[in-house]
C-alpha cells in the first residue's frame, strides 16, 4: 500500500501537472469507486493538491473537493500533449487507458487524468471543501510525521500503548502515514524489535525510533517512492526506494548491520521482517 512518501510524491506531481486545469468530463467505469456527483466537479479549475497521511485532496475553485485514496493498488497518472511520449512503466498497464482504469477526467489542453486501479478498493471521493473534516478518514487521522507529530507526542502516544509497536506505528488514527514497509524499515534502523510493547520502550528508544521514523519517510521521499508493487508516480513512472530497504522484503538476507540474518514473522497480522540479533 502507498504510504506516506508514495502520496507525497504523488501529490508534488500533481501540483506541478494538475494545478490550473479545468474538469471537462468524468467517466466512471466502476461506479464503486467513484463517490458522489461528477456535476458537481465538471467546469471547475484545480487550485491545489493537499494531503492527509495516505489521502489526497485535490482542492477545486468552485468549493468542492476531489478526494482519493489509493489504499493497495490505486494509481493516477496525468497525461497530456507535452507528457504523452514519456515511457509508461509496465506496472501502468502499458497503455492508458486500460482495463484497470476505472475512472477518467478529461481536462482542458488536451490533459488527462487517469484513475487505474487493479484491486479496486481505492476510492475517489467528491466532496464539499466545507465537508472535509467530517469525512471520518480525516477527522480520526492521527498525527503525521513532518506535520503535527512532535517528539514529545510520539513519547506520549507510545507510553499509553500495550500494544506491539510496530503494530502501533501502522494504527492511522494514532500516527497516520506509515505503513508496513516505512514500519518495518524505522524499527530496524532505530535497532528495536518489531513485537516490543509499545509503554515498554525507554525514553531514549522512542526518541531513536522517532529520528528512525523521519530518516526511512525522507529517503522513502528522495527515491520517489518505493514500486515494489504498484506504486508509479503521476507521470507513470517508478521510484527506487524498493533498492534501499533495510529489512522489508529481506526474508533471509543478511543483515546490513551484524552477521545476522533478517527474519519474516507475523506481527498484527502482517508480515514483518527484522533482524533478530542485532533489534532488541
Ligand atoms: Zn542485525
Amino acid at each position: 500500500m502507498p504510504e506516506l512518501p508514495e502520496v507525497e510524491t504523488l501529490r508534488l506531481g500533481l501540483q506541478k501537472y494538475l494545478v490550473g486545469h479545468k474538469i471537462l468530463d468524468v467517466k466512471v467505469n466502476v461506479s464503486k469507486i467513484f463517490q458522489g456527483s461528477a456535476k458537481d466537479i465538471i467546469g471547475a479549475k484545480v487550485k491545489e493538491i493537499k494531503r492527509v497521511g495516505k489521502g489526497l485532496i485535490i482542492e477545486l475553485d468552485n468549493g468542492f473537493d476531489l478526494v482519493i485514496h489509493l489504499k493497495l493498488t490505486g494509481q493516477v497518472i496525468y497525461r497530456d500533449k507535452k507528457t504523452a511520449d514519456l515511457k509508461l512503466s509496465d506496472k501502468a498497464g502499458g497503455q492508458l487507458p486500460n482495463k484497470f482504469t476505472h475512472v477518467t477526467f478529461a481536462l482542458d489542453s488536451d490533459a488527462f487524468l487517469f484513475y487505474n486501479d487493479v484491486r479496486r478498493f481505492g476510492w475517489v471521493k467528491v466532496i464539499k471543501d466545507s465537508k472535509l473534516s467530517e469525512l471520518p478518514f480525516f477527522k480520526e487521522m492521527g498525527p503525521e510525521p513532518f506535520k503535527d507529530l512532535t517528539l514529545e507526542k510520539f513519547e506520549d502516544i507510545i507510553s499509553k500503548s500495550l500494544i506491539a509497536i510496530k503494530v502501533l506505528l501502522m494504527d492511522q488514527k494514532r500516527i497516520g502515514g506509515i505503513g508496513n514497509i516505512y514500519a518495518n524499515d524505522a524499527l530496524f534502523l532505530a535497532g528495536i524489535d518489531p513485537r516490543r510493547k509499545a509503554k515498554e520502550l525507554s525514553p531514549d528508544e522512542a526518541k531513536k525510533l522517532y529520528e528512525a521514523v523521519l530518516e526511512v519517510l525522507k529517503n522513502g521521499l528522495k527515491y520517489g517512492g518505493a514500486s515494489d508493487v504498484d506504486f508509479i508516480n503521476v507521470l507513470g513512472q517508478e521510484g527506487k526506494y524498493q533498492d534501499y530497504f533495510l529489512a522489508y522484503g529481506k526474508n533471509q538476507k543478511k543483515c546490513s548491520r551484524c552477521s545476522g540474518t533478517i527474519e519474516k514473522i507475523m506481527v498484527g497480522g502482517r508480515g514483518t521482517y527484522f533482524c533478530p540479533a542485532c533489534q532488541r
